[in-house]
């Protein structure tokens, strides 16, 4: 924890074209610690100027890139997927102290991204395209070209790995790349700027320029006109502002949007396990996770045992300073997040729904300052409430009882949100079909919040549009080139007759 008097830890510059650099008409932005609500650096943020040098170093650097043998790009992300393992504990730390993750997640999360980035690199040259039959005549085949520059747009909750779900496949595939990360947690994106300058990449095809969104940096990334792609992750509101202020300039687009994920324990499940995961994925990330069973939909003969094992192990999570290891849960990562979700633990008391652990802010001691929450259980939630509507992006389960089979797909597709669901049950049958039939781009069976570089992540509905990892995340940043060349060289003269 940052220590009154401490200096701030400075980052006074902005990584264009290979270079370190002050912002030329931005500013020096103070980060948060969100464990006690004060500075602890001080961060360059650009403006719509030092987007404009980003954008043009990046499209000077893509024709070398672009055409540089795939291995060859392959090997540089290779380094820097060594230097990120070396560098992984200390990554770790710094993400928790600007976002208030707990260490013990962001060890487990960073200490992974070796490997994904590893996986981004064996990607590398693996986008080959197809021969298509048609006629003897003509030999017809498409290959597949990088899009261009890329705007990465990344929010607080997981800069880095946000990063990586983007630089690693458009790095891959050829594209270069401007990340702006959110304006709460811009440290660890300009620490990884630090490794791919180490590993060797070329001047421009990596740029990191944080500062403010609307108005600012983000907003024009998304207007920029040599910007070919945008790769989002945030609000759906904020997807939204993106789309018409990039409208002009006929952008591809990826998003990665919210969630209200339903949890679905069917009362064959096996309960303890089933209690281990939806607990664990309601106050992961303190609740900060698009992907959360924050709907936890439980059949009614185990209802009651389900509100009792949440209010049980609510009292055992250890809420405390984040970069503490026995710590389980952070506090929120900003003092609006936190108002928030406050805001939402009235809005359910207010709508009927029982409160039945948690709810409050936790002050005092080593909380003073920090925007911490307590674990938060409702039960008695009926599906048309706002808590159970709205995405809160705060330590909340809702849980919410059904009798039938048919009534949890109904409630689990009730939502305006599709990214992913979980459901419990030891009926192979009934986990094919209940699956089969949930709108959401992820199903977890049995298990939940399992998430691997090489396994397809995205939504449907308002959860987003494409896909970030697997092979499906390198289609997103390559278009289809097609070529037909006849055999003959015969064109008939179309006048001839
Ligand atoms: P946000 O939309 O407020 O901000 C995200 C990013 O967009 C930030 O970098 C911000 O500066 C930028 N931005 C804001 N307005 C902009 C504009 N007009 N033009 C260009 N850029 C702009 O989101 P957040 O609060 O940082 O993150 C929380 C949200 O992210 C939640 O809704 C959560 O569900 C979502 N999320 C989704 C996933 C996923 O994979 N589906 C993962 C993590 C977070």
């Amino acid at each position: 924890m940052q220590q009154a008097g401490t200096p701030l830890a400075d980052y006074p510059h902005l990584y264009i074209g290979g270079q370190w650099v002050a912002p030329v008409d931005g500013e020096q932005v103070e980060s948060i610690d969100p464990s006690n609500g004060r500075p602890w650096a001080r961060v360059a943020f650009g403006g719509p100027g030092d987007i404009d040098a980003a954008v043009a170093a990046a499209r000077a650097a893509f024709p070398a890139w672009s055409r540089r043998p795939g291995h060859e790009r392959a090997a540089l992300l290779r380094r820097l997927a060594d230097a990120c393992e070396r560098a992984a504990p200390e990554l770790a730390r710094l993400e928790t102290t600007d976002n208030g993750r707990a260490l013990r997640e962001t060890r487990a999360d960073i200490g992974g991204h070796a490997n994904a980035w590893h996986w981004y690199a064996s990607l590398a040259d693996k986008g080959s395209g197809r021969t298509i039959p048609i006629e003897d005549s003509v030999h017809a085949f498409t290959t597949r070209r990088p899009v261009g520059v890329v705007g990465a747009i990344t929010p607080w909750n997981v800069p880095l790995m946000a990063a990586l779900w983007k630089l690693g496949p458009a790095l891959a595939a050829g594209c270069t790349v401007v990340l702006k990360p959110a304006e709460h947690t811009p440290v660890t994106s300009l620490e990884l700027a630090r490794l791919f300058h180490e590993a060797g990449f070329p001047p421009g095809v990596v740029n990191v320029v944080p500062g403010w969104g609307a108005g600012g940096a983000g907003e024009r990334l998304a207007t920029h006109p040599d910007v070919a792609k945008i790769a989002f992750t945030g609000e759906g509101e904020t997807a939204k502002a993106i789309l018409r202020a990039g409208a002009d300039t006929l952008k591809r687009y990826t998003f990665e949007l919210g969630g209200k994920a339903p949890h679905i324990v069917f009362d064959d499940a096996d309960f303890d396990q089933a209690m281990n995961a939806a607990t664990g994925s309601a106050w992961a990330l303190c609740g900060q996770s698009c992907a959360l069973g924050s709907r936890v939909l439980v059949q009614r003969p185990v209802y009651e045992r389900a509100v009792e094992e949440f209010a049980r192990r609510a009292a055992r999570v250890r809420v405390g300073p984040p970069l503490h290891v026995e710590s389980h849960m952070g506090p929120q990562a900003h003092a609006q997040q936190l108002a928030k979700t406050l805001s939402y633990v009235e809005a359910g008391v207010h709508e009927g729904a029982e409160l039945v652990a948690g709810g409050r802010r936790i002050t005092g001691g080593d909380y003073d300052g920090g925007y911490y929450m307590q674990p938060t259980v409702f039960a008695r939630v009926d599906n048309r409430m706002r808590i159970a509507r709205e995405e809160i992006f705060g330590p909340v389960a809702a849980l919410i009882p059904f009798d039938e089979e048919e009534e949890a797909i109904a409630l689990a597709n009730d939502s305006s949100y599709g990214l992913a669901a979980g459901l419990w049950t030891r009926d192979v049958g009934r986990a094919l079909r209940v699956s089969s039939r949930i709108e959401a781009g992820m199903v977890w069976v049995n298990t939940y919040r399992y998430i691997r570089w090489s396994t397809p992540y995205g939504g449907v509905k308002a959860s987003g549009w494409g896909r970030e990892n697997g092979l499906e995340a390198l289609d997103a940043y390559l278009d289809v080139h097609t070529t037909i060349i006849s055999k003959t060289g015969q064109f008939a003269d179309p006048y001839a007759s």
